[in-house]
């Protein structure tokens, strides 16, 4: 029940203000998001890919309201590549852009996102790694696909999210496992209506495995984007039916959700990729990850009262 309350609280203005001025919430922001810029994020990036892991890159930001912000946003990941180029990780560390914060949703957005993002995929190339485009809501997909095809044409590793609990999904999975796309595979986390999404946990869950199994017997390279233990050891199996080495399909997780996990899985020798975002607008970011977990809510509010 609070799930749907948080996030369309994550879309108030008024909620922004109040909870982005809260003394206590940048320590409980931390959890999930370990920095402001890009000088706090190198020494969480050598830390982690020191342990194993592969990263992709999240600039936090999203519905912005100017041009001049989405220029700010490009420059933004244009400068994180400029200083991965010295640490050579190729694509252990790649980059997960949305384009929204491109401006997307501006007069004229859909050009202005490609031409936003397309510099920050040829100097992710330049320096041998690739960029995912994230999904956002439903009415930004046909958008996010249609850039996601014209920058393959160049950038055949492009990469880009679907998300289980749209019903369009299962239909889009298999048109970028036949072209052999990079795809994510997640469960999706914004507000969506009932006339285009499934609402019913399992139902979700039932079409995320539906969905993998298609990305996995088809030409593309899958990223499991989940933390389900459930989904994880489904994820296993179908690779493993599918033929597919371990080299061939990865586990992504999100920087701050059961750590141990990300770990156990490295060691067991599979592509772990920890989704780590920072930044100063975090907000909506921060919002959504309340939103998967009640718990997070009730820590958060327990933080405010003891302060
Ligand atoms: P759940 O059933 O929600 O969670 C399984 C278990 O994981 C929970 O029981 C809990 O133990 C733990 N867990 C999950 N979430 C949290 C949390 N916030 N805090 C603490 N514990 C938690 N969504 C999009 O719509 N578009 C995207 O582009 C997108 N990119 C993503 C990238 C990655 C790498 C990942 C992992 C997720 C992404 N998501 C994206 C979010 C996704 O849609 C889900 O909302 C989120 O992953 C929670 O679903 P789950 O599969 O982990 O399963």
């Amino acid at each position: 029940m609070l799930g749907p309350v948080i996030l369309a609280a994550s879309r108030s203005d008024r909620m922004r203000r109040l909870i982005s001025a809260a003394p206590v919430t940048r320590q409980v922001v931390d959890r999930f998001i370990p920095g402001e810029d890009v000088d706090d994020i190198v020494p969480v990036i050598r830390d982690l890919t020191g342990q194993g892991l592969e990263l992709t890159m999240d600039v936090v930001g999203e519905d912005i309201t100017s041009p001049a912000q989405a220029a700010a946003a490009r420059d933004a990941y244009l400068e994180l590549i400029d200083r991965l180029k010295p640490l050579e990780l190729g694509t252990r560390a790649e980059m997960s852009v949305k384009l929204s914060m491109f401006g997307q949703a501006l007069d004229g957005g859909h050009e202005l996102a490609l031409a936003n993002v397309r510099p920050v995929v040829e100097a992710a190339a330049e320096i041998g790694t690739t960029v995912t485009l994230d999904a956002e809501d439903h009415t930004t997909l046909d958008s996010m696909f249609a850039i996601h095809e014209e920058l393959r044409k160049d950038f055949p590793q492009t990469g880009c999210v679907i998300q289980a609990y749209l019903f369009r999904t299962e239909a889009d999975a298999r048109r970028l496992a036949a072209n052999g796309s990079r795809v994510r595979l997640v469960k999706g986390a914004y507000k969506e209506p009932s006339s285009v999404a499934y609402l019913d946990k399992h139902e979700i869950d039932r079409a995320y495995v539906r969905i993998l199994r298609t990305l996995m017997e088809g030409e593309g390279y899958p990223m499991v984007g989940s933390h389900d233990p459930r989904l994880i050891a489904i994820g296993q199996e179908l690779a493993h039916r599918a033929g597919r080495k371990l080299d061939e399909y990865e586990f992504q997780m999100l920087y701050g959700i059961r750590t141990e996990e990300h770990l156990r899985l490295a060691a067991e020798g599979h592509r772990m990729r920890v989704y780590t975002a920072y930044g100063t607008d975090w907000y909506g970011y921060f919002m959504r990850r309340l939103a998967e977990k009640p718990a997070n809510l009730r820590f958060f509010a327990r933080s405010m009262l003891t302060k």
